[in-house]
């Protein structure tokens, strides 16, 4: 093939205008949700979130849903429920969203990172296992890029080590593991809906189990450790009406109603946002198989996946360029990449607290060719082809 010269040294760019790796999309039934609830009576705690939860839980095919105002305090009220705490353990991976550990930090608990499948790039049950010791508590494992973690897994060892299954599921609401939805399999599931996910709150997450005991601890986490339902009180002859019972220090993760209404307008379009992400990753795929010098994350027949990111990983040995200068390269080429993620461990934080570079050699070995191309469901056709000639176009540039 003839070379073309990149843009990052002058050539024409592939597009004229840039697309980024990830965007929202709100339609014009969105926005008369949103302007619906903030006309309302109650622009929180009013019946918006109640009707958003039923929404999830029927979505999700789990009994109970908590909507929170982010997807890190899903992770953290899961913990709580949980109980872990000070001296407990928390096994996660080490390629994904800082948050995913972070929840343990905020606890007291210590995060212990197993390493990744090298192909699949989704937790290793056998270095999960690998890391038990008698302080291990709960697992959090991340359906990275949306891909199901093999949960049977997974599940199995919590239960044969006595561990909370907590799933980060933030890339997955969409996902089918076996047929079944994400948010239903772990014993607890939380989700995001920050506007690069799948749907989005603006900023939003949820919590989803099927545990009525674990349901009442996330309420109480969720919401300052108040109960309001006289059921519930401890002083059982309360001196009036208005009395409500603090019980536990939780926090106010409240979303608001008009979150919820924008969260519900999304929640029915999740198929159809699914499916284009579904078209997407197919032309993706096609365009790649005869590149060599690109590998693409490989998919278990179990999961039917709703993709949050699609990631090209980079053979550097048959490449005459670093990382950094692919990802430059796109960039020239008005194709806006991100990299998801640095090892968690090697942020200064985590090497503050001792953790050292080596921990998980393979998230390590991916880390360092990857790059996230654009994967959202209003890029056009077009936009995609043209993500996969930049793609292209640096590879035969580059080519060793
Ligand atoms: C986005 C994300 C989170 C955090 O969600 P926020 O809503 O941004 O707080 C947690 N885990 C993973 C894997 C994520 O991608």
């Amino acid at each position: 093939m003839e070379k073309e010269k990149l843009a990052i040294h002058g050539g024409n760019p592939i597009r004229e205008t840039r697309i980024d790796y990830g965007r929202q999309w709100i339609g014009e039934d969105d926005v008369k949700a949103v302007a619906e609830a903030l006309t309302g009576a109650l622009i929180t705690c009013g019946p918006r979130v109640a009707e958003v939860e039923k929404r999830l839980a029927e979505v999700t095919g789990a009994k109970y849903a908590v909507v929170v105002c982010n997807g890190t305090a899903a992770l953290h009220c899961a913990m709580i429920a949980a109980g872990v705490g000070p001296g407990d353990e928390v096994i996660t991976t080490p390629l994904t969203f800082a948050a995913s550990a972070n929840c343990a930090v905020y606890v007291g608990a210590k995060p212990v990172f197993a390493d990744v499948n090298p192909e699949t790039y989704n937790i290793d049950p056998d270095s999960i296992e690998a890391h038990i010791t008698d302080k291990t508590k709960a697992v959090v494992a991340v359906d990275f890029t949306g891909q199901a973690v093999e949960h049977d897994r997974i599940r199995e060892i919590c239960k044969k080590h006595n561990l909370t299954y907590v799933c980060d599921a933030a890339h997955a609401i969409g996902t089918k593991y076996k047929g079944q939805p994400e948010g239903s399999i772990a014993d607890m599931t939380c989700f995001s809906f920050h506007p690069v996910k799948t749907i989005t709150a603006g900023e939003g997450g949820a919590i989803t189990t099927n545990d009525p005991e674990l349901y009442k601890k996330l309420r109480l986490a969720s919401q300052h450790g108040i109960v309001r339902n006289p059921d519930d009180f401890v002083e059982k002859n309360p001196e009036g009406i208005w009395y409500y019972e603090m019980q536990t220090l939780g926090f106010n993760y409240r979303m608001t109603d008009f979150q919820a209404a924008l969260l519900t307008s999304q929640l029915k379009k999740l198929e159809e946002f699914s499916n284009r992400r579904k078209e997407i990753v197919k032309m993706y795929d096609e365009a790649f198989a005869d590149v060599p010098e690109i590998i693409v994350q490989k998919e278990i027949p179990e999961s039917d996946t709703t993709r949050h990111l699609y990631i090209i990983q980079l053979d550097l040995e048959k490449l005459s360029c670093t990382r950094a200068e692919f990802f430059q390269a796109m960039s020239a080429e008005k194709v806006q990449c991100q990299v998801h993620y640095v090892p968690v461990y090697w942020f200064p934080f985590y090497q503050n607290m001792g953790y050292t570079k080596g921990l998980c050699p393979n998230a390590e070995k991916i880390y360092k060719g990857i790059m996230s191309i654009p994967l959202y469901p209003m890029l056009s056709d077009e936009d995609v082809q043209s993500a996969i000639a930049a793609v292209k176009k640096i590879v035969n540039w580059y080519r060793k």
